[in-house]
């Protein structure tokens, strides 16, 4: 049997997702080697998980803690596991002692969960762990994420103040019910700018997460480094309905 009638869907799913981002690419002039593609697999079973990951993919993003605890030790170690939900100072140690091959956290939102991280890492003695400053770019209320004003002040406290986690960037969720706009992805990238202008930091080494099903193109010709992408690989998520 040929390798492409035993392919599962999410695999097929993964390299459509990916063809999509290299013409996406082309059309802005970037290269896609920069851009990386997280495969949101929130609520879906490890056994799709798996599936992905021998069609070769490494890079899984989770929004609950529970679930990636769960979920880490039943899947290889070589996975990076991003954690892209709210974190809970009550969740900071369970996450970092469950998960030892969890590569970024994409939500860091406040000078309090930073230094919890930042003391955490150093009590397990596991290596840096790579963060990323979530920004709310749509001005929402209910949005968590520092205000784009606000950005500044807290890159420059987990650069400063925290030694143990290593700054890569900044990451936006576009508007409350999860779609963006051009102008969320371009507030994401003038904040990049001021950051990098005042610390003296490379924009290369200032990755942009944004985008995910519905807009990654849109995003990648914005320059997101970062796409966080689920039901286009996944199918869509079933939840239970609430009584
Ligand atoms: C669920 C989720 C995604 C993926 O959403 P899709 O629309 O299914 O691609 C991306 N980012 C965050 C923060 C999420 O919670």
């Amino acid at each position: 049997m040929a390798a492409s009638s035993i392919e599962g869907v999410g695999a097929t799913a993964l390299r459509s997702v990916l063809h999509r981002i290299q013409l996406a690419a082309d059309r802005s002039g970037r290269s896609s080697d920069r851009i990386r593609v997280v495969a949101v697999s929130k609520i879906k079973p490890v056994s799709i998980i798996r599936e992905v990951y021998d069609a070769g993919h490494r890079h899984f993003g989770e929004n609950y803690v529970q679930e990636i605890i769960e979920k880490a030790p039943q899947l290889p170690e070589d996975i990076e596991w991003h954690f892209i939900g709210n974190l809970q100072s009550n969740k900071v140690k369970p996450l970092l002692t469950g998960v030892p091959n969890l590569a970024m956290v994409e939500t860091v939102d406040d000078t309090k969960i930073a230094n919890l991280l930042n003391r955490v890492v150093e009590n397990i003695g596991r290596k840096p762990l790579k963060v990323l400053v979530q920004v709310n770019t749509s001005g929402e209320e209910s949005k968590y994420g520092v205000s784009p004003s606000e950005c500044l002040e807290l890159v420059k406290h987990v650069t400063l103040s925290c030694p143990n986690l290593e700054f890569s960037g900044l990451m936006t969720i576009g508007m409350p019910d999860y779609t963006s706009t051009p102008l969320n992805f371009s507030t994401l990238a003038n904040c990049r700018s001021q950051v990098c202008e005042e610390l003296g930091i490379a924009e290369e080494k200032c990755e942009l997460s944004m985008g995910m099903s519905g807009d990654f193109e849109l995003a990648v010709e914005m320059g997101s480094t970062n796409v966080r992408i689920g039901s286009t690989i996944f199918g869509a998520r079933e939840y239970p309905k609430k009584q």
